[in-house]
């Protein structure tokens, strides 16, 4: 597997710490509103390369937080009239709704930064120990930017550069607590608490972490001192993965991450998406128009770190592509059903010879930086030899059960590694299941338990759990 390492700028062969085994660390959103779909694309892509990697047979230890306190969140409280906390649950619960639609997996640990927040203060601690960290008159601590000597090292920029930029940019916004700041690129650790803002007791004063703190924290809590890969949006490498860097490396004296991965920016119909363009988009949005399967499949018709232009039209083909997928897909489960029993023939064990030729593309297209663009390029290929070998009626032209299936297990498992779901699954209809549920009422009426038992376990293969309570039935899907 060969990744962009924005660490290195060039593409390097990924060599895990741990044979057989990746950390991995993702920015996640910070939850003020529902995600937009720009957010959606780290989500997608990064969702995609562990299931890639998973597929390849590694164990992947996903970590992704979800930014709770922060400006933004608390503005929205305070327009409600409510805690931050209500705002940040409610957009965790909905943004986890989203992921579902989007067929993103939960990450094996989505940490909240409200709930780490010992953690941070241990951090801030050690790096005050080790001098990398001040404290100012209002109770504000900095980083002692200039003291970490590979400042600068992931975004390519030159700290004396970087000085005069955030001079300007200081004295125009009068930052609060800059009294008694060192240097113009110093950054906050911790900052003071205001009126009718959440804080947390600290050895400086009682406030509230910066924003950086919390991946440098988590990251080390959940995946260790060294990780394989951290990843987020392009937009990311500066100020926040270069400042997350800076407060590792001193705090652990070990490197961070090897493997820096960022995604490119998605833009609608060839402009940045601003609220104020009103050209903004909520997965939830485009949920009203399209199954999410959509998006994801669009999201992944790019290369993850080229920019990718969102409009009507580009969404419109996406839901084209995915639909003849999905077709083939189909009339291969039909042939499954209905098509020729036995051996496949000469012929189709030759298109199979073909298809894991595909395969093996597909493989080779993916390892090189998670090509995602051409691996779907290869699905579809493997859906013109499905289509070419399939295209008359099946019966007629004798095309086999067990080159039907074996064909589509193939497409569905690539697929799959896509996070596609390309197979329609029968859904059981809540009128069947309460036609069930009366039945098996029936049958323990009757004392026929044998009967009651089938059909409870018949639900149950279905995903429908019964649950007899004093109310009578219930049932959920699990
Ligand atoms: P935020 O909630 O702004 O911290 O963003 C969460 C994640 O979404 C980060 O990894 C961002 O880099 C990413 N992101 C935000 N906007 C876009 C966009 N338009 N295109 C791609 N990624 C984005
Ligand atoms: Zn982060």
């Amino acid at each position: 597997m060969k990744i962009y390492n924005t660490l290195s700028k060039r593409l390097e062969e990924f060599i895990p710490i741990t044979p057989g085994k990746i950390t991995m660390y993702v920015c996640g959103p910070t939850v003020y509103n529902l995600i937009h779909i720009g957010n959606a694309r780290p989500m997608i892509v990064f969702d995609t390369f562990r299931r890639y990697m998973t597929y390849r047979g590694y164990e992947v230890n996903y970590v992704s937080n979800f930014t709770d306190v922060d400006d933004k969140i608390i503005n929205a409280a305070n327009e409600e009239g409510t805690d931050s906390s209500v705002i940040s649950e409610r957009y965790i619960a909905e943004c986890r709704k989203d992921m579902q639609g989007l067929n993103v997996l939960p990450a094996t640990t989505h940490p909240q930064a409200t709930k780490e927040i010992p953690e941070m203060i241990d951090m801030i601690r050690t790096l005050e120990d080790k001098g990398y960290a001040y404290k100012v008159p209002d109770g504000t601590v900095y980083y002692r930017t200039r003291k970490f000597t590979g400042y600068g090292k992931l975004s390519g920029k030159n700290i004396d550069d970087l000085e005069s930029g955030h001079r300007s940019e200081n004295h125009a916004l009068k930052v609060s607590g800059t009294e008694g700041k060192e240097d113009d690129l110093d950054f906050v650790l911790w900052k003071p608490k205001k009126e009718g803002e959440p804080y947390w007791e600290s050895p400086w004063c009682d406030g509230r972490p910066g924003w950086h703190i919390e991946c440098s924290c988590m990251s080390k809590k959940y995946l260790g001192d060294t990780i394989d890969i951290h990843a987020g949006g392009e937009d990311l490498i500066f100020p926040h993965h270069e400042n997350e860097i800076a407060q590792s490396e001193a705090a652990n004296g070990v490197p961070f991450a090897h493997y820096w991965m960022h995604n490119g920016f998605l833009n609608i119909d060839n402009q940045k998406m601003s609220k104020s363009l009103g050209n903004f988009f909520t997965v939830r949005d485009i949920a009203e128009h399209y199954d999410l399967q959509v998006l994801r499949f669009f999201m992944l018709s790019a290369q993850y770190r080229s920019p990718l232009n969102f409009s009507d039209k580009l969404m419109e083909s996406a839901k084209a592509g995915l639909d003849r997928i999905k077709n083939a897909v189909s009339n291969l489960s039909d042939i499954i059903e209905s098509g020729a029993d036995g051996g496949m023939t000469d012929a189709e064990r030759e298109i199979i010879e073909e298809a894991k030729r595909q395969q093996e593309r597909f493989n080779e297209v993916m390892d090189d930086d998670l090509n995602t663009a051409d691996a779907i390029s290869v699905i579809f290929d493997l859906v013109k030899l499905a289509n070419t070998a399939t295209k008359s009626d099946s019966a007629e032209n004798g095309v086999t059960k067990e080159f039907a299936s074996t064909l589509k297990d193939e497409i569905v498992t690539l697929g799959d590694v896509l996070g596609l779901i390309l197979e329609v699954k029968e859904e059981t209809l809540d009128s069947d299941i309460e036609r069930l549920i009366e039945e098996r009422q029936e049958a323990r009426k009757n004392k026929d338990f044998a009967r009651a038992d089938e059909i409870r376990d018949e639900l149950l293969s279905k995903g429908i759990q019964l649950k007899d309570t004093r109310e009578g039935v219930k049932w959920t899907r699990i």
